[in-house]
């Protein structure tokens, strides 16, 4: 019932896009004429892919479903979409990090450069660390089509497990011509998720993804992808095809007594550029000013973000802040700011633009 509900939905859409005389992608007038749009599903791993006891010993049953599996446990997830499916990795989401981000948004970039037929791509991921991949892929993949992230809380074999779900409904936005021209997404527990505002905010619980102070981008029902936002002002994708390595930005936390140690370890392995996790709406241990203003005298990059989970940290044209990021998405920032860019004042323009510092 809820595939052919939903295939109807995407026929309705391009229906009334064209009532509007809204120009239609060929993967909607596709959907009109029979043939489901291309979705390209590609897998790097996570609990989504992971069987064995949640609590006790998954330890040695992890990460053993394939893509083809995956997308095998959603029931009609083939009349919705077209499907093709990529392994591009078979890990937890804690072995993700700049080098794969750099393969992965060459990988999706390539796949939507060799096929103007694909009408979205779906990543799945663990969701540990889902949210930094998602704004990557924000960043740096180009052109209007979507990229959905989805992942699963409960392993395959769970009682309630939320992967097919997940895996059916994010197929369902990548197909979707409404999911057009809104950079990547995360979707989780029948939310879509704009990959900047979206965060992991509880260990366990299926409902874990939120966006503070901004919320879901749609809503995902049985019957229609309900989008109750008007498409973003998007910023041109950093162009990866001259970096073979990002550069070590480092996090620190700021807290009650915090003292210069972890600063001047971050500068002497390296890093060119530090996100601060301030207290409140950006303040700093006092013990830390000295160390940072040091490390800025080396050249490092300093940004300044919150511990507090939301709320902006106002920026200024010298002082880059990572404004409403959270300070893992304001080093993902960072690290592509810094292939621009290593002068204060750029990165701050740079930040200003990406992430809502801009007074
Ligand atoms: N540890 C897992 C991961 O991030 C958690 C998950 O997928 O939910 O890979």
């Amino acid at each position: 019932m809820r595939q052919h509900s939903a295939t109807r939905q995407l026929g309705g859409l391009a229906i009334r896009l064209l009532c509007c005389g809204a120009l239609i992608a060929p993967t909607a007038l596709r959907a009109q004429q029979g043939k489901p749009p291309e979705v390209l599903v590609m897998a790097t791993g996570g609990t989504i892919a992971s069987t064995g006891n949640y609590y006790g010993d998954r330890g040695g049953e992890v990460n053993k479903v394939s893509a083809e599996q995956l997308t095998a446990a959603a029931p009609g997830i083939d009349k919705v979409a077209t499907l093709s499916t990529e392994q591009f990795s078979n890990v937890a989401s804690g072995a993700i990090g700049p080098k794969q981000w750099m393969d992965l948004a060459r990988r999706i970039n390539a796949a939507f450069h060799d096929r103007p037929s694909l009408a979205g791509v779906v990543v799945t991921h663990g969701t540990d660390t889902m949210e930094e991949t998602a704004y990557f892929l924000d960043l740096t993949v180009s052109g209007d089509r979507p990229v959905v992230v989805t992942g699963a809380m409960r392993p395959a074999d769970a009682i309630g497990a939320d992967g097919p779900a997940n895996l059916f409904n994010a197929v369902r936005a990548a197909a979707a011509p409404a999911s057009r021209g809104r950079g990547a997404m995360v979707l989780m527990d029948d939310r879509l998720f704009a990959a900047r505002e979206v965060t992991k905010t509880n260990t366990t619980r299926v409902e874990t993804f939120q966006a503070p102070e901004h919320g879901p981008l749609a809503i995902v029902d049985h019957d229609t992808i309900y989008y109750n936002r008007a498409r973003p002002t998007r910023h041109p994708a950093f162009d990866l095809s001259n970096v073979t390595a990002l550069p070590r930005v480092d996090i620190i936390y700021s807290y009650g007594g915090a003292d210069s140690v972890l600063i001047d370890a971050a500068v002497a392995a390296g890093a060119k550029g530090i996100v601060v996790a301030g207290v409140g709406a950006g303040g700093l241990a006092s013990g830390q000013g000295a160390a940072l203003r040091r490390a800025g005298e080396h050249g490092v990059v300093v940004v300044i973000g919150s511990r507090t989970g939301s709320g902006r940290v106002a920026g200024s044209e010298t002082r880059p802040t990572a404004g409403d990021l959270n300070v893992q998405k304001a080093r993902v920032l960072l690290m592509l700011a810094l292939t621009r860019t290593q002068d204060r004042a750029g990165v701050a323009k740079i930040f200003a633009e990406y992430s809502g510092a801009e007074p």
